[in-house]
């Protein structure tokens, strides 16, 4: 059905003039521009609002009173408060006219921006009479206005740069974050290039971004800007396109974010892991490299000889005597002794060569770029020389030398592992010549070595089989001219190379902690041998055995010694144990605890090979020991040496203040046992009297006999 248009029914004069139609048409109108109508008769406190005023808050005409209190009611509290404030102010100034935002509330509970605006009346008196106006819906402009300004705060707030510039670079806005990074003001910028940031020399790298832009939709590098204040500053930025709502590019956005922090957290990374690699190839101590470093440079030394068709020299240095400053003079002592001894090396070696300490006092040396034999001689005897000079540590004047062994690349060997393990035998070789020299390896070195391992396997065979047997070797009191005692000395009786003395596999079994065995076979053997002398009513004396300190140390020595005692039924005052003096520095608490236990035992503790190791005077007094057996060494050149004389004597004396007992080793002539008898040690051992001989021949020549001369 067709609704009739009130405009096509009446006539234009009806239609411009009546007074209904006018108001219908004004309601019309402000429905459609979102806009009602508030009369305000202040005077009498009339109010008009118009019903779309009400609807545009959701309610029905009927639903709120046409009173000033509708809007009282409705009014955001702050709003309220602001206007009728500048009303006020108004008033004073008898302002006409008022324009203001504020919030009323919707039936829903949601917030409508209105758009206020009114005629105000005044009285004669300057008093409002009325206020005639409208009230326009502008939520949707508000919320718009909000949220753009929200944005643009976001952006001024963002602590990055964020820039934006037209399509050739020219800056369009420059936000605070861009103000702190770069040093520049929006004023001093906008307007000029972008490119007023780049360093000179990199301005050639500029491109043209829109370009780029258009096919890539974003653009992001690293790279190093200048500041106003003409510093540098790492940046990384990302490149946007802007569009018009038609989707036309119009701009250039920019995100550059300072990476000074970044690239400061990258540096202290870089730096802590060269540290960690730094720690994990150089040894703490000397800041030489350590054996992991030692192996990556031999490998390179391998392959660039083998390039270039060269040779290299590969040195492996023990220190002599380092051992015993270390146990003697204690740790600090000894890490002292390996800084000087690295800081002397480096000092002889040329650019290219590499040091590196394997562990302990091991150094290595690769010495490249070496043409002849001599050249290797030559560091060799400068390296033996810096470190034969005296070293002064924490007062000490120290002396250490070293044993070096030399292999030769491609000459020795071809491997790594082989020139290593082959200097490692050379050195060894070094060692046994005396020390303090130096020895290039030979074919027959590995000829020994591997005898050596063969000797190693005999001898576990011969623990397990116990091919051993024991020789006793009486001790004798040249005054009384009998026999106080003998020294158990251990022999092997191999099944088919005869009899090794302990010389040839004592310090193998030491090295392999087998010596441990063979001292329990041997403590049980002989104290059993003993027992049967004394049972049968003879006078054997004591019975001296030669201890290990790997024995010693072993945790159950004082239970298997009191174990043995029982068994045996065995008296302390028949036993007799030795220890070498050179083993004897060693001593740790623990040991030195032993000792004193051993000696409650009232078991005789003496110092075997006395005066080849160090032992100093305050050792002496602090070891329950009772005997001091001087070493064969000194006796055997008396009397024609005036130097073991003068030592023997001291020994002698020093026994003497210490109230020890002495007895001398290695006694072969008569001269000999008179010499130390007219010094007062009348206590002797050795082939004047008897080599060490087997039981039968002790029990036959001497138990319970005296001594014939
Ligand atoms: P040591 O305890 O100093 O023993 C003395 C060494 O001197 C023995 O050598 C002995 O045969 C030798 N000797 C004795 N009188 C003379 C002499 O007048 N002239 C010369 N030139 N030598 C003489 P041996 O039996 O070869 O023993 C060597 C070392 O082996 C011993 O030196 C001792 O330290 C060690 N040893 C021997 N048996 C054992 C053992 O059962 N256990 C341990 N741990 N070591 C042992
Ligand atoms: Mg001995
Ligand atoms: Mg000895």
């Amino acid at each position: 059905m067709h609704k009739p248009n009130m405009a096509e029914s009446q006539t234009p004069e009806e239609y411009s003039l009546h007074d209904v139609r006018f108001t219908e048409r004004i309601e019309l109108a402000l429905e459609g521009s979102k806009t009602s109508v508030l009369d305000w008769d202040i005077e009498h406190n009339h109010i008009y609002i118009s019903p779309s005023w009400k609807k545009m808050l959701g309610y029905t005409d009927d639903e709120l009173p046409n009173a000033i209190s509708s809007w009282a009611k409705l009014v955001h509290r702050e709003d309220q408060k602001k206007i009728l404030l500048t009303l006020k102010l108004q008033q004073k100034r008898q302002v006409k006219y008022f324009e203001n935002t504020h919030r009323l509330k919707h039936k829903d509970g949601h917030w409508v921006w209105v758009l206020g605006r009114a005629q105000i009346q005044y009285n004669e008196a300057g008093n409002k009479v009325r206020m005639i106006g409208t009230h326009t819906d502008i939520t949707e402009e508000k919320e718009l206005q909000l949220k753009y300004l929200y944005q643009s705060e976001m952006i001024e707030q963002i602590n990055d740069s964020v820039t934006t510039t037209d399509l050739k670079g020219k800056i369009v806005s420059w936000n605070a974050g861009s103000e702190r990074t770069f040093g520049y003001t929006a004023e001093e910028v906008i307007g000029k290039n972008i490119s007023l940031l780049y360093p000179e020399e990199d301005l050639h790298t500029l491109e043209n971004y829109a370009e780029v832009l258009k096919t890539k939709g974003i653009h992001s590098a690293d790279v190093c800007l200048v500041k106003k204040d003409k510093t540098r500053i790492p940046i990384s930025y990302s490149l946007t396109l802007m569009r018009n709502a038609q989707g036309i590019p119009i701009g250039i956005v920019g995100i550059n974010k300072d990476n000074t922090k970044r690239k400061e957290v990258e540096d202290a990374l870089f730096e802590q892991k060269e540290k960690l690699h730094f720690q994990a190839h150089h040894d703490a101590l000397t800041g030489l490299a350590n054996r992991l470093l030692f192996s990556e440079n031999l490998d390179e030394a391998i392959v660039e000889a083998k390039a270039q068709k060269s040779a290299f020299a590969l040195f492996f240095i023990d220190l002599d005597g380092f051992k015993d400053i270390n146990d003697s003079l204690g740790h600090k002592v000894g890490d002292d002794v390996l800084k000087i001894v690295s800081t002397r090396l480096k000092g002889v070696l040329g650019k290219k060569d590499k040091l590196a300490r394997l562990s302990g006092d091991e150094f290595t040396i690769i010495l490249k770029h070496f043409s002849s034999l001599n050249d290797a001689s030559i560091l060799a005897e400068k390296v033996l020389k810096v470190l034969a000079e005296p070293m002064l540590v924490d007062d000490n004047c120290l002396y250490v030398s070293g044993s070096i062994g030399v292999t030769l690349y491609p000459e020795h060997a071809l491997s790594a592992e082989n020139l290593l393990k082959y200097a490692d035998t050379a050195m060894y070789e070094a060692k046994a010549d005396g020390r303090n020299t130096y020895i290039f390896y030979n074919q027959e070195m590995t000829e020994i070595a591997l005898a050596h391992m063969d000797m190693k396997n005999a001898l576990r065979t011969a623990i397990d089989n116990e091919e051993f047997i024991i020789h006793y070797q009486p001790q004798i009191n040249t005054l009384s001219k009998s026999m106080v005692g003998v020294e158990a000395l251990i022999r092997w009786k191999h099944p088919t190379k005869g009899i090794f003395s302990p010389s040839h596999f004592i310090t193998l079994a030491e090295e392999t902690g087998m010596v441990v065995e063979i001292d329990r076979w041997m403590m049980k053997k002989a104290m059993k041998q003993v027992r049967a002398w004394y049972e049968e009513g003879l006078s054997p004396g004591t019975l001296a055995l030669n201890i290990s300190i790997r024995h010693l140390e072993s945790p159950d020595f004082i239970d298997e010694l009191k174990a043995n005692m029982k068994t045996y039924s065995f008296e302390s005052g028949w036993l007799e144990l030795e220890i070498t003096e050179g083993q004897m520095i060693r001593k740790t608490e623990e040991v030195i605890q032993k000792l004193h236990e051993i000696n409650d035992l009232g078991i005789m503790i003496s110092i075997d090979d006395f005066g080849t190791g160090y032992s100093s005077l305050s050792l002496l007094k602090r070891l329950p020991i009772r005997r001091l057996k001087i070493d064969k060494s000194f006796i055997s050149d008396i009397p024609r040496d005036s130097d073991d004389i003068a030592i023997v004597e001291a020994i002698i004396a020093l026994g003497k203040s210490l109230k020890l007992e002495l007895i001398a080793e290695g006694v072969e002539t008569e001269e000999q046992k008179d010499f130390l008898l007219s010094h007062g040690c009348h206590h002797v051992q050795g082939f004047y009297y008897s080599a060490p001989v087997m039981a039968d021949i002790i029990r036959e020549t001497w138990l319970d006999c005296k001594v014939t001369e």
